[in-house]
């Protein structure tokens, strides 16, 4: 059967992740997690001491980074230049810096060639924000998620809180608002609705729900239905 490339973008905690992590298990296929590898760079960007507005700085620290995303029994690890980052790029300070760092053209040259190399193959659920524009044009399938702030900023504090963190909704709401326009208004690959992409907004679905549109739209490519 042929191993298709799906690729799936969309804002901040629009629920991509996991989407793209059960939709890749259920087709046995890889899960390729940009975002963790955007953040993987800031961390090491924000260990160097290197000051965010220094462009060149950061291109030059890219070129030197290697960033892989290998699979294990739990889901996944993150490594950065042969070390285990899977965790700590999950810090708010990370996790903020990452649009910065992420707007950089020569960050993202680094990291989209990094990125096509692991999905020659096909077989690849590809999540981010230029994965159906920019990195995989040509993907047998490209869909967008979306869904209103409330929905996702609440989304986010139940991640956290279920890691021990309590941060106040409100201020959620402010770093993912943030987040978005820096995402979106960049010159480089701007978060946008790619051409050929099905839009899915997952406000009212449940992860189940989400999961079996995007594996409906896998059976009608394979089953020659599109
Ligand atoms: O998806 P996640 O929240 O982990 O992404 C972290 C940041 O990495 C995003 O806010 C965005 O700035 C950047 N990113 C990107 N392009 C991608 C994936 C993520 O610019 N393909």
């Amino acid at each position: 059967m042929k191993r298709l490339v799906i690729t799936i973008d969309g804002p901040a905690s629009s629920g991509k992740s996991t989407t793209a992590k059960l939709v890749a298990r259920s087709l046995g296929y890889l899960y390729l997690d940009t975002g963790a590898m955007y953040r993987a760079v800031t961390l090491k960007a924000m260990r160097a001491g290197i000051d965010l507005r220094d462009t060149q700085g950061l291109e030059g620290m890219a070129n030197q980074t290697d960033v892989d995303i290998v699979p294990d029994p739990g889901g996944y690890r993150v490594i950065l230049d042969g070390e285990d980052v899977t965790e700590s790029i999950r810090s708010r300070e990370v996790t903020r810096a990452s649009s910065i760092v992420s707007a950089v053209p020569g960050v993202r040259r680094r990291m989209v060639e990094i990125q096509r190399r692991v999905g020659r193959r096909g077989g690849i659920v590809a999540e981010g924000r230029d994965m159906g524009s920019v990195v995989f044009p040509d993907a047998d399938l490209k869909i967008y998620l979306d869904a209103d702030l409330d929905t996702r900023a609440l989304r986010r504090k139940l991640e956290l809180e279920s890691k021990g963190e309590d941060v106040d909704l409100d201020e959620i709401k402010r770093d993912i608002r943030m987040r978005d326009t820096y995402d979106s208004r960049r010159r480089h690959s701007p978060l946008v609705i790619p051409d050929g992409a099905i839009v899915i907004d997952t406000t009212d679905l449940s992860i189940d729900e989400q999961v079996n549109r995007v594996l409906t739209l896998v059976e009608r490519i394979v089953g020659g239905d599109v």
